[in-house]
């Protein structure tokens, strides 16, 4: 369980309190599991629109082992079976009458979904719509999502996919990561996925066997978690941090028997000697993930140009060195993942936390200007934007800020760097390669920035 309240609210004594004064119950949260089963009860698929998707959905579901159900009757008894999971392709949809038939389908589905269910909806992106009644009944889906997501309970969750025409084939990856539990802590998402040459299939057990993962800031907090999840995946690390992390570095790499390598990556020789490092040990490199980061608050008024020099450099010109680095030393393999961690903050902002905001908003510019270079290369880059993570860094808040930040989201808790680990490590896949130039947030449907 995630956090002392939560403890608190699932105890006897804690679930008659919460219960009489209202206060948020926390769902414990359904987490990966290498070996378990993809979801813990049946799935019902249906459509609004042509559903042109239908059936790729059933074989994913079937493929992955879940049986798949007929659709619900609305007959107002929420008595059956529980389902794991409802899944709604609303692909073909011409205008909001079409939703009506995205209503019938869901409220009585939804209302037998068991406890750390799931609710996806597949539909065509908004923006390629040929008319202004299509594009509103796609953008529909947006706030129905959205909504769902903060009406579900005891940890369910409910994201969305944009599947433009020609993008299919990269179904299977992204609703496999949101049925899953994998994506504990990604609620109310959407993800837009490109035409992309993507595998048919992944080595489920194993889906990053035999590629080299780089990681920066590993020496601890999320970055240790990130090299943790891509060993189990996998992965060989190359676990980056500063010298002074040095100790707690080479405890990490022996963990997961990965290499450590110490590095400043703002030092100005650090892109050179990251692509000798990878090129001399490994010959090249199939994911890095710019996840080391700093923070240096103050009110702008009062911020010192060291502090928002320093955030800027470590935070931003340093992704952007290092990848540039990697792309002109020719040192990505193909079907290369660059990663980038932004933040909660650089989408909402945040009060003294100017300079962290701007370098985190960055990262999301960067992510997205760079995606079509990485297109062409068969590659893909994104970023995920953490919201309220249990760490080190949220430890030191007062009381009352942490618990606040904790609280306000669809799943009233913090996250755990595990849940931004297994967010990074599914961008890695090889089956995510429809998905670029995204930023998925794994904040629970933080109201901030929402
Ligand atoms: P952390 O401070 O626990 O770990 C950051 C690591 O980066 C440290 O090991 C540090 O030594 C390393 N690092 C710092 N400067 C470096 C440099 N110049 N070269 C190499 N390594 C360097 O932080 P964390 O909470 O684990 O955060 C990891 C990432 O997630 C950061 O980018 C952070 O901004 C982001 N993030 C965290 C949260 C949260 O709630 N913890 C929320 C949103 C985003």
């Amino acid at each position: 369980m995630a956090d002392w309240y939560s403890n608190f609210a699932h105890s006897g004594f804690g679930t008659t309190v919460t219960k009489q004064l209202g206060l948020p119950r926390p769902g414990v949260l359904r987490r990966y599991e290498p070996g378990g089963p993809l979801l813990e009860g049946p799935a019902v698929v249906g459509s609004a629109g042509t559903g042109r998707l239908r059936d790729t959905v059933t074989a994913v579901l079937r493929d992955a082992g879940v049986t798949v159900v007929s659709p619900v009757v609305a007959d107002g008894d929420a008595s059956g079976e529980k389902l794991g999971a409802v899944v709604l392709d609303a692909t073909g949809v011409t205008g909001p009458a079409d939703l009506a038939a995205a209503h019938d389908f869901l409220a009585p589905a939804i209302k037998r979904l068991r406890a750390n269910g799931r609710v996806v909806i597949l539909t065509d992106p908004p923006a390629a719509a040929d008319s202004p009644a299509q594009a509103a009944a796609r953008q529909a889906v947006d706030g129905l999502t959205r909504s769902i997501g903060k009406e579900l309970r005891d940890g369910s969750t409910a994201n969305a996919i944009y599947v433009p025409e020609g993008a299919e084939s990269g179904v299977a990856g992204p609703l496999t990561f949101f049925l899953s539990g994998r994506s504990a802590y990604v609620d109310g998402q959407g993800v837009t996925l490109s035409a992309a040459d993507v595998p048919a299939t992944q080595d489920a057990a194993k889906p990053l066997a035999g590629k080299v993962v780089v990681v920066t800031g590993a020496a601890r907090g999320i970055g240790a978690s990130i090299a943790d999840v891509m060993a189990r995946d996998g992965a060989h690390v190359v676990a980056v941090d500063i010298p002074a992390a040095g100790d707690s570095l080479a405890a990490v790499a022996n963990r997961i028997g990965g290499t450590a390598l110490q590095l400043d990556i703002t030092a100005a020789d650090a892109p050179q000697r990251l692509v000798e490092h990878l090129k001399e040990r490994h010959g090249g490199v199939d994911v890095i993930v710019h996840n080391a980061g700093i923070t240096r608050d103050k009110l702008l008024v009062n911020m010192d140009a060291a502090r928002w020099n320093s955030v800027m450099a470590v935070n931003l010109q340093a992704q952007l060195d290092l990848t540039e680095a990697l792309l002109d030393g020719d040192v990505l393999n193909p079907g290369a993942r660059v990663v980038c961690v932004s933040s909660q903050s650089g989408i909402a902002g945040n009060r003294g936390q100017t300079n962290y905001a701007a370098s985190k908003a960055g990262v999301i510019g960067m992510v997205r200007a760079w995606a079509p270079t990485f297109a062409e290369r068969g590659a893909t880059i994104n970023a995920v934007a953490p919201g309220f993570i249990v760490t080190e860094m949220t430890a030191k808040m007062p009381f009352g800020t942490r618990e606040i930040g904790a609280r306000l989201n669809s799943l009233q808790q913090g996250g755990l760097p595990v849940d931004v680990a297994e967010t990074i490590a599914w961008l890695s896949q090889p089956t995510s390669a429809g998905v670029n130039g995204q930023t998925v947030r794994v904040c629970g449907q933080s109201l901030l920035g929402a």
